[in-house]
């Protein structure tokens, strides 16, 4: 089922949209930390003298949550990183892309769906004490904890707004039949079931009744209508 008309209001919606079982309550585990850590960059090896930049491709584990109800980036998939940071005035200016693969399922016909996404990432990080961090909220522009940038909160937010509320194995998958529940794209294209007015039935019976015996069928053996008076 789509979980359709949720309003994507940036700043509300990573934690609206997050999967009941997100672990953010709990307390991570060793394990956990060091998945973490794997996305923040030190910045002590950019330094802040404007202008100065550095390349950040690497291959990270996808953490837990990045997702959406029919739809998500497996917990520990290889994300690819293809990222360039570059000291600014104000801070660190984030740009790049990212390929996540996903996988989940199609909200037409349940076939599982397998993807990989390419996202275009563009954000500014604020330096603490920078005009940008006094003059903005802090889910307006994304703050520089220290020395390290946190670039997990980015890529998680990049995709989970990108995923779709309803993905399809493909773009115009027909669904399941109503009324025997299988894939209409692996049905014949005449596929069908002979549906009859419930006001009709009656009568329907009775032709039948008739053909059978027309075909030369003993009267009564054609016949189970249990409505009979
Ligand atoms: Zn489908
Ligand atoms: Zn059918």
């Amino acid at each position: 089922m789509p979980a359709a008309s949720q309003p994507v209001s940036r700043a509300a919606s990573t934690d609206a949209r997050r999967p009941a079982g997100d672990p953010a309550g709990a307390a991570p585990t060793a394990a956990e930390k060091a998945a973490a850590k794997a996305w923040q960059v030190d910045l002590r090896e950019l330094g802040r003298r404007a202008g100065s930049m550095r390349e950040w491709e690497k291959t990270i584990p996808a953490l837990p949550g990045w997702g959406v109800e029919m739809i998500g980036v497996p917990d520990g998939a290889p994300v690819q990183v293809h990222l360039r940071l570059e000291s600014v005035m104000e801070g660190v200016l984030v740009s790049g892309s990212v390929q996540v693969p996903v996988t989940g399922q199609c909200a037409r016909c349940l076939e599982p769906v397998e993807d990989t996404f390419s996202l275009d990432v563009q954000e500014l990080y604020a330096y603490a004490g920078s005009t940008t961090e006094a003059t903005s909220g802090e889910d307006e522009v994304r703050r520089i904890d220290g020395d390290l940038l946190d670039l997990a909160p980015l890529v998680r937010d990049t995709i989970v707004l990108t995923l779709p509320l309803s993905p399809t194995c493909t773009p115009d998958c027909a669904g399941l039949c109503v009324d025997c529940g299988e894939r209409l794209d692996d049905l014949p294209a005449d596929h069908s079931h002979e549906v009859i007015d419930p006001r009709f039935a009656g009568l329907a019976e009775r032709f039948a009744d008739f053909t059978d015996n027309a075909d030369g069928v003993q009267p009564g053996s054609g016949s189970t209508d249990p409505e009979e008076n």
